[in-house]
């Protein structure tokens, strides 16, 4: 005895699921946010072995495998060091909305560190940007401040 699927009636089950989540950033995350929010600085990590200063700070050193456990204040300027002029539109994770588009997404070497540290830059026009140019961080208000990568509005060229 088999179904017979002409007189089977397919049903359906809706619900409506929340998702909401929430992750560690870790300690030196939660450090380089807390920083942003009550100094609107950053802050980075630098290799006993090698040198090298890292942004966001990391708990250990790629290429030496070292234990990194001395942070150190940045500057909120950096240099341009790729970036791309975005016109896809995109649904932005951090907000679950659209992000107008044109937007530029850039590379950007924060003053004092070695690696790269990404985020947006505020200008679309492809002919005003260059790599090599120097770009200051903009916050938000303080009283805006959430502890999150989006407490930096973006970066504008300062020359
Ligand atoms: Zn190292």
């Amino acid at each position: 005895m088999g179904i017979d699927r002409k007189d089977t009636e397919l049903l359906t089950v809706t619900f409506d699921k929340g998702m909401p989540y929430e992750w560690s950033i870790g300690k030196y995350g939660s450090r380089f946010f807390q920083e942003i929010k009550e100094h609107k600085r950053f802050l980075g990590t630098r290799c006993p072995k090698c040198g090298r200063v890292l942004v966001p700070p990391r708990r250990i050193c790629g290429p030496c495998f070292q234990e990194l456990d001395e942070l150190v204040e940045l500057s909120d300027t950096g240099t341009i060091m790729a970036f791309s002029v975005v016109n896809y539109p995109f649904i932005d994770p951090a907000t679950g909305i659209q992000r107008p588009i044109p937007y530029t997404y850039g590379y950007i070497n924060i003053d004092g560190s070695d690696n790269i540290f990404s985020h947006i830059i505020n200008e679309t026009d492809a002919n005003k940007i260059k790599v090599g140019m120097k770009v200051r961080a903009v916050f938000k208000e303080s009283q805006e401040m959430e502890g999150n990568i989006q407490d930096i509005k973006h970066f504008e060229i300062i020359r």
